[in-house]
């Protein structure tokens, strides 16, 4: 059973935007698109995984997560985690293509493309190894005793292990539906209520890590990024506010709330709050009339009064 659906990584919504802001000559714009490449990447192989488990009919009664989020010794994510009668699961899932060794001593995998280009990665039984530490340490805090299994699969048909590592279960993803079926066979038991509850202490404690402003994280100044209000029907930032609307020069659309979307681009890229300065400077409008009228109705939460008066995005505090 699906407790938890696949949902893409919101970060990667959020460097697009940043990036399309970006001049492709600025420092950070490669390793931001590579950023994005591997993001979207990893996204792409936990879904095929998760298509798998949805399909799939697994004989034991099972609770299956997407993305987990926790906290034990310090913030971990796990891609999945899957409680069963015999203990939780936790599917590290890898989409790196190519021939694949890992190397220890230090650990690292180390993949090698057709073309011959070698690109080293953290290694994912390394950080498996941890992942289930650091579940362990999160579950003694709720008292919960249950054993840990985890396995490391790779979700590309294109992805070829020439040297793997003892001690950590590494599969391909046609490997993983025998793995699941035949998984109860050497295990010890949880019954219904330790099931539930452990289902209950995952539903109440995963969350969505803050996340900070990008302009910040990637170190670039609001002066690189190009501003205004963006055209959702050709792409063009720095559409015209006339009367009523938003008009884009490029394609001739208009669109009476196309700025809803800037200012929520705005507190993903720049800042936790907004001024009527600061809006008009991204927006690239000149009347501050408009501007008051624009976060007033953001549904956005006020603070300060006259010119000290600034705008947060409430829902970003609480998350
Ligand atoms: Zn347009």
């Amino acid at each position: 059973m699906i407790i938890k659906q696949y949902s893409p990584s919101k970060y990667v919504a959020r460097m697009s935007e940043l990036i399309e802001r970006l001049s492709p000559q600025h420092p950070q714009y490669t390793r931001i698109s590579k950023e994005i490449g591997a993001i979207k990447a990893g996204d792409y192989g936990e879904e095929v995984i998760y298509k798998v488990l949805e399909q799939m009919k697994i004989p034991y009664k099972c609770y299956i997560f997407h993305k987990v989020f926790l906290v034990a010794e310090f913030a971990f994510e796990l891609d999945f985690l899957i409680i069963t009668p015999y203990g939780v699961v936790i599917l590290e899932v890898k989409n790196i293509i190519g021939e694949l060794e890992f190397s220890t001593n230090p650990s690292q995998l180390i993949q090698r493309k057709e073309d011959g280009r070698i690109t080293k990665y953290p290694c994912p039984a390394n950080q498996l190894n941890e992942y289930k530490h650091q579940l362990s340490q999160f579950f003694l805090q709720y008292n919960i005793s249950v054993p840990i299994h985890g396995v490391v699969i790779f979700a590309s048909r294109n992805s070829f292990v020439k040297h793997s590592v003892s001690g950590v279960k590494i599969m391909y993803r046609n490997e993983m539906r025998s793995y699941l079926r035949h998984f109860p066979e050497n295990s010890s038991t949880l019954s219904q209520e330790e099931m539930e509850k452990i289902k209950e202490v995952l539903l109440r404690s995963t969350y969505s890590p803050p996340s900070i402003p990008l302009i910040e994280h990637f170190s670039i100044s609001l002066k690189d990024l190009k501003l205004g209000v963006k055209c959702e029907s050709c792409g063009f930032i720095g559409m015209q506010k006339i009367a009523r609307t938003w008009y884009c020069p490029t394609c001739k659309e208009n669109n009476s709330y196309a700025h809803k979307k800037a200012v929520s681009t705005y507190f993903s890229l720049c800042k936790e709050t907004i001024t009527n300065k600061e809006c008009r400077e991204f927006l690239l409008l000149n009347n501050r009339y408009e501007a008051k009228r624009i976060l007033s109705s953001s549904d956005l939460v006020k603070y300060g009064k006259g010119s000290n008066t600034y705008y947060t995005n409430y829902s970003s505090k609480n998350r």
